[in-house]
């Protein structure tokens, strides 16, 4: 059976003491042999204090973004070995505003951001440095509008996937998270999220094997809090969750856990 998981993506939230103070309530809460992974994804300068605040509680960190070089003149950027340092374990690799919010603008004011070809590097570079990789992916609203969302979630595989080996993406998550479902309470229904995991599934089976895509684990983000949360990791093929806002406070996010203790029937 693969492992649940409830990962908390702070996003640029937070303070230093409140940082500690997540964790210790988390902490607080969680028996420490919990029969699910639990994840925060904290901004790059709380990476050290949240490490230390989760030392001897089964919380393990990551972080929200990675330079795929190993070290240079890369302004303003973090490798993979810099997270493994700070204590990461996990790191996001193409949340859907790194691929559409945060960037330049081409000619016609379009934001570029992330592309395949960079994302595939940062998986690459995680796995070098020991570090297990977050994929997002996942449909603007004018994609699924206009029935393309298997198309993109393909091709953002192939192109993230491409030239990783099988036993790398077997311990990797992935997480579908619909862009139009991110911090605007608008959530997937569960047949939704269902159908597109499916689809992710069935993608890896192709690209990989039959056991590589029974071994990966994928999780569904997009407004999801306490009240939703039960019902969305119902599907057998919804591994667990990524949350944004409802990660910030510790009793919404404990009600996340508690969610998916119920719909994995672990008590
Ligand atoms: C996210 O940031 O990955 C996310 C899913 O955000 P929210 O839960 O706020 O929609």
């Amino acid at each position: 059976m693969r492992r649940p998981m409830v990962a908390g993506n702070w996003k640029m939230n937070m303070t230093l003491a409140g940082t500690r103070e997540l964790i210790r309530g988390l902490a607080a809460k969680l028996s420490s042999n919990a029969p699910i992974d639990v994840t925060v994804f904290p901004p790059f300068v709380y990476l050290f204090a949240a490490s230390q605040a989760a030392q001897d509680t089964p919380i393990r960190i990551g972080g929200q973004n990675l330079w795929p070089e190993t070290k240079g003149a890369f302004t303003g950027e973090v490798s993979a070995e810099m997270l493994r340092e700070a204590g990461c374990r996990y790191v996001l690799v193409g949340h859907s505003e790194r691929r559409h919010t945060i960037g330049g603008a081409d000619r016609e004011g379009r934001t570029v951001g992330e592309d395949d070809a960079l994302l595939n590097r940062k998986l690459k570079a995680a796995r070098a440095a020991g570090l297990t990789p977050v994929l997002c992916v996942g449909e603007t609203l004018a994609e699924r509008d206009a029935a393309q969302t298997q198309a993109v979630l393909t091709s953002q595989l192939e192109g993230g996937l491409r030239g990783q080996s099988s036993a790398h993406v077997a311990m990797m998550l992935i997480a579908y998270e619909p862009v139009w479902a991110i911090g605007t309470g608008r959530t997937a229904t569960v047949e939704q999220a269902d159908e597109a995991h499916r689809h992710i599934r069935a993608e890896i089976a192709r690209m990989f094997d039959a056991r590589t895509a029974e071994l990966v684990r994928i999780l569904y983000g997009g407004s999801v809090k306490a009240s939703n949360s039960k019902e969305l990791m119902t599907p057998p093929g919804v591994d667990g969750v990524l949350v944004g806002g409802a990660s910030l406070a510790v009793d919404e996010f404990l009600g996340i856990i508690s969610g998916c203790f119920s719909a994995k029937g672990l008590g």
